[in-house]
């Protein structure tokens, strides 16, 4: 089956009541016909279901949809995007590793991997975008490989071929953020990722409703991760699994008008007065948009872009914006504005903000499903404004 198909046809509940969508099993437990299923049940012996923090209906068809949707053996769903990822790497490490990572990262995951891994004995050192100078980074003791592409907010591109083959050469645990292109436009295991990991609460659900993530990869590494996730409990509710494999079912229409809503922004803001330097994967000025166009189907939802001036102009298009929202989200049908150096970076000095890439009047567009005319018609009135 195709891509569009899977994630609509891989429907695997359905009750004696012959329901045609999904039912939710909101249960926190499940009966045993008797004391022998019981006990084979807990032996391991037989598959099904125990209680609602090991396995649950509307999860388990969420973790089949996603494996086949990335290419992969197996996955498991949790309560968020960062449970995933600390669930890829609790799972697999332990005191005395250490972990390669990409610089440009989304905030909560640079937090882990700086603040709590050590605390376990797990380090991490970071790697440039361009994978020409990775080698020299490798240590005895490294285990894991963790990159972000494209990258939060700076729409950094990694080059996952190259990765790939770099985290074969050294043994590595190869693990990829796929949250900004998702398995529609990009399947990082055909790149020899090992393990995938989402947000789900951005272009998974689409639509702003619910927090959720997923670990999705090999069968071996997923058999360890599942047991981390059974025994300390990120699991995902059944209402937010239902919401989340519904939602599949629309990822790639809503991801095909997310990209064309993108592209024409990408432009329009390109030849803009009252614009910098604009950041968009798919666009021709963005330094690594042939690696892009290699992995990736289309360029995504996102675009970033410098409003002129600074710190203060770009705070005033923010606020003469009227119909894009101001939220800390992304991946939603709406159109989201944010300014990352007066909010998510603001802790950082200024120095590290711009190591990042997050210049003063960076603002980040999570371009939604609205009609692009009027997704520009509001940047462009509020781009006027800015510079008064
Ligand atoms: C939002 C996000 C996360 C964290 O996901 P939550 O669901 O908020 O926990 C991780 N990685 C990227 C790239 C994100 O954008």
């Amino acid at each position: 089956m195709k891509f569009e198909t899977s994630a609509i046809r891989l429907q695997t509940e359905r009750s004696q009541h012959r329901e045609h969508s999904t039912p939710i099993f909101p249960t926190s437990s499940f009966v045993f016909e008797d004391a022998e299923q019981m006990r084979s049940l807990f032996a391991d012996e037989q598959e099904g279901n125990i209680y609602s923090r090991f396995t649950n209906p509307n999860c388990s068809e969420l973790e089949q949809k996603m494996a086949v949707l990335e290419g992969v053996d197996q996955a498991v769903c949790t309560a968020s995007g960062m449970a995933a990822i600390f669930a890829s790497i609790m799972g697999l490490l332990r005191a005395g590793d250490h972990l390669l990572a990409t610089k440009a990262i989304f905030g909560a995951t640079h937090t882990v991997l700086t603040q709590w891994l050590p605390r376990w004995g797990i380090t991490c050192d970071w790697l440039e975008t361009d994978t020409a100078n990775w080698e020299s980074a490798v240590r005895p003791n490294t285990k894991m490989l963790f990159v972000e592409t494209p990258s939060n907010p700076g729409l950094d591109i990694i080059d996952l071929e190259a990765a790939g083959r770099f985290a074969k050469a050294h043994h590595l645990i190869f693990n990829v953020d796929n949250c900004f292109a998702t398995p529609y436009l990009q399947q990082p295991a055909r790149f020899g990722a090992d393990l995938v990991v989402h947000s789900s609460t951005k272009f998974l659900d689409g639509q702003g409703r619910v927090l959720g993530g997923v670990v999705a990869g090999r069968a071996d590494l997923m058999a360890e991760i599942k047991k981390f996730c059974r025994s300390t409990g990120p699991s995902l509710s059944p209402f937010n699994a239902w919401i989340l494999s519904k939602s599949l079912e629309t990822l790639a229409v809503r991801l095909d008008r997310h990209c064309d809503n993108a592209l024409v922004l990408a432009r329009f803001l390109s030849t803009h007065d009252q614009v910098g330097q604009v950041r968009y994967p798919f666009l021709d000025s963005h330094p690594a948009a042939n690696i892009a166009r290699r992995q990736m189907k289309n360029g995504g939802g996102l675009v970033t872009f410098e409003v002129k001036g600074g710190l203060e102009q770009g705070r005033r298009f923010l606020d003469s914006l009227q119909m894009l929202s101001l939220s800390a989200n992304l991946g939603d049908t709406r159109s989201i504005a944010t300014h990352p150096a007066s909010t998510t970076h603001a802790k950082m000095t200024p120095e590290a903000r711009l190591e990042a890439g997050i210049t003063n009047g960076l603002i980040r567009i999570s371009v939604g499903l609205e009609h692009i005319d009027d997704i520009i018609s509001d940047i462009d009135q509020a781009l006027k404004i800015s510079q008064v």
